[in-house]
């Protein structure tokens, strides 16, 4: 009979220390990234949350909030987005975030609208001054295949594949090709 508080001690004892160095280690790090996102050092702020987010095995619900919000600072608003619905989801109204993460969502959503519209806008500006410059990319993904490398060609009796003939079977196209694409204008460089 008296083993067995000395055994659940002990257990108890051994799970405390294989973890709190390991959390502390973890939670000073939030910390820190919360004091730098505080006085708006959002790039260091964001340095040391994704350290956590990509080393920390399970992600506390209040880091969700921290990273959404400093997202949003960053102008990272699909991630903001992201985060801070994760911790909504998770903490629900109780959450002690819950009213400035319902505000900075809103804010992060219309940002995003704004600056999809913004992005659009840009694209067909470029289309109809009939250069588009591929968002500074020498490359873009293969309209044509879409990426995978394969156009599917429905035959008789099966879908054949066949190595894209635009893209040579690869995921890219430069951005020259891709102009010329546009316009109509893009020869298959295999002929089948
Ligand atoms: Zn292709």
């Amino acid at each position: 009979m008296k083993i067995i508080p000395s055994v659940l001690l002990l257990l108890l004892v051994v799970s405390l220390s294989a973890q709190t160095p390991v959390d502390g280690f973890f939670s000073k790090k939030i910390d820190e990234a919360v004091d730098l996102m505080n006085i708006g050092e959002y790039e260091k702020a964001n340095e040391g949350f994704s350290y956590v987010l990509k080393n920390i095995t399970s992600v506390p619900t209040d880091l969700a909030y921290y990273f959404g919000k400093n997202s949003f600072h960053l102008k990272k608003y699909k991630q903001s987005i992201n985060w801070l619905n994760k911790y909504i989801q998770l903490k629900g109204t109780r959450g002690r975030f819950y009213d400035d993460a319902v505000e900075t969502l809103n804010l992060a959503e219309d940002a995003y609208i704004d600056s999809s519209k913004e992005r659009a806008k840009n694209m067909q500006e470029d289309m109809a001054s009939g250069e588009f410059d591929c968002g500074g990319m020498e490359k873009i993904l293969c309209p044509v295949c879409k990426g995978e490398g394969v156009v599917f060609k429905k035959g008789p009796f099966e879908t054949l594949y066949q190595t894209c003939p635009y893209s040579e079977g690869k995921p890219y196209i430069s951005c020259s090709d891709y102009n010329l694409f546009m316009k109509g204008e893009l020869e298959p460089k295999i002929k089948y």
